[in-house]
This record gives structure tokens, sequence and C-alpha cells, in this order.
């Protein structure tokens, strides 16, 4: 039910922290992944690591927030694996500052990345799911597609974007039997919390106060869920936004 022999997924972002947490999980079941990210170096070593797990991995550089470069993600893809199964739209970035600091630029460039680029990468692999008879595309939303924060206006109003992106992508897409669903991560340890951790004062305080798990997660706490959501195991599960978070949504 959840072997992936023979599935070709990209993983946008696939090259560092929750990216390659998922990445390991679906190589681990014998999907071929291309590591979708714009640093060289980075994914030339996520690649060296995903072989070493047996799985047939391969690198594409793409900038998720620019059509063009999505489109030729989704082109090369074809051409040297041939089909196309999964899609794990990761990618994403953050500008910590308050509302009346943000510039528009820097709102564009967070809504670009995070939001934009999911609607880009899902229309470019939909047609070919389509043809293959079905598929699975799971975004990447967050705590802060629930919750509000001072210092995260474009952040949030993309990770809320994103749920309801799912659903509309969801029901657009049921009858082609291409599932589509959101993991909100809780608070995991990665390059972009440990600069949030740099630049908010009393944060890793707050996250552990707050966590009912204790701790903050690790990236291959959101392994599981990736092989779930991209394999036959979850075929009538669409539309949905499952947190992976120790329970940290769930605290009142
Ligand atoms: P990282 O900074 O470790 O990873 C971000 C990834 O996105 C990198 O692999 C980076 O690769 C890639 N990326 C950024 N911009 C682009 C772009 N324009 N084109 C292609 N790739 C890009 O962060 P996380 O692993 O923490 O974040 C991954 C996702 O998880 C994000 O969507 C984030 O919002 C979300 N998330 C993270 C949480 C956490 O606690 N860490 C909590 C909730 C959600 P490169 O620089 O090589 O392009």
């Amino acid at each position: 039910m959840f072997d992936l022999t023979g599935k070709v997924a990209i993983v946008t972002g696939g090259n560092g922290g929750i990216g390659l947490g998922m990445a390991r999980g679906l190589a681990k079941v014998g999907a071929r992944v291309v590591v979708a990210a714009r640093n060289p170096e980075k994914s030339d070593a996520a690649v060296r690591e995903l072989r070493e797990l047996g799985s047939d991995s391969s690198a594409i550089l793409v900038d998720v927030a620019d059509e063009r470069s999505v489109d030729a993600l989704v082109n090369k893809t074809m051409k040297h694996c041939g089909r196309l199964d999964i899609l794990i739209n990761n990618a994403g970035v953050n500008v910590r500052k308050p509302p009346h600091e943000l510039t528009l630029d820097e709102w564009r460039q967070v809504m670009d990345t995070n939001l934009t680029s999911a609607f880009l990468c899902s229309r470019a692999a939909y047609p070919h799911m389509k043809a293959l008879g079905g598929g699975k595309i799971i975004n990447i939303g967050s705590m802060m597609s629930l919750f509000g924060a001072p210092f995260a206006p474009a952040y949030g109003a993309s990770k809320g974007g994103i749920v309801q992106l799912t659903k509309s992508l969801a029901v657009a897409w049921a009858s082609d039997n291409v599932q589509v669903n959101a993991v909100l991560p809780g608070w995991i340890d990665t390059n972009l919390t440990r600069e949030a951790r740099e630049q908010i004062a009393g944060l890793n305080e707050r996250v552990l106060a707050r966590s009912p798990s204790g701790r903050w997660g690790s990236i291959d706490d959101l392994s599981g869920v990736a092989v779930f959501l991209a394999s036959a195991a979850s075929t009538f599960i669409t539309g949905a936004s499952i947190p992976v978070d120790g329970g940290y949504s769930s605290l009142g």
C-alpha cells in the first residue's frame, strides 16, 4: 500500500530542511526523486544522500517563482524520467517584518515563492498526471495557515492561501484521480527556523512552552506523512490539510 517503486516525484526545495525529510521518506519506499531547487551544491549533496537510500535521484535547478523555469522543470522531468506521479510543493521563504515595515517587493517575493509557485508547479504537472491515470500533489502550509503572527503578514497570507488552493485543486481534479492535500508542519528545526530563532527574541522558549510534545520537530518527522499522501494508502483523501505538529495546533 505504501510502495512507491517505479513512481517519479518532484520535491521543490528538496535539497534541505523539510523537503529533504520528505524526499528521504519517498526514497526509502522506492520513488525516483527529482530534487528541484536553486542551489546546485546543496542539490547535489541531497541527490547523493537519496541515492544511498536506493533512489535513482537527480537534481534539476529551478526558480519556483518563475513560470518558465517551472515549465522547464516539468518538461525536463518528463524527458529524463518519462513520467510524473508525485509533486511536493515545499519551497518557501519568509521575510520577518511587521506589516507596516514590509515592502511591496518583499510581499511579492514571499507570495510568489510560497503560493504562486504551488499554482504554477501544479498546473504544469496536472496534464502529465491526468495522462497517467492519476497523481498526488502535496502542498506545504504552516501553523501560519491557522494562526497569525505579527512578524509574518505575507508568509501567513501565502500559507493560508495554500490551504484554499489545495481545496480548489482537489475538487477540480478529483475525477482525474489526482489527489491534492496539504501538510501543515509545526515548528521544525531547519535553516528557516534557525534564522527565525536568531531574529525573534524568545521564540525558542515560546515554541517549547506551547508544544505538547515538548520539542521542536525534526525533518524526519515529515517523512511518514509524505509517504502516506504520495501512496495508494490515501486514494480517497483529497483537499485535506493535515497538521504534523506534535499537538501544537490542538492546544487551546
Ligand atoms: P529551508 O530554508 O531549510 O528550505 C527551503 C527550501 O526552499 C530550500 O531547499 C530552498 O532551496 C528552496 N527554495 C527557496 N526559494 C526557492 C525558489 N525560488 N525556487 C526553488 N527553491 C526555492 O526551510 P524549511 O525546510 O523550513 O521550509 C520548507 C517549507 O516548509 C517552506 O514552505 C516553509 O514555509 C515550510 N514550513 C517550515 C516550517 C518549519 O518550522 N521549518 C514550519 C511550517 C512550514 P534553494 O535555496 O537551493 O533554492
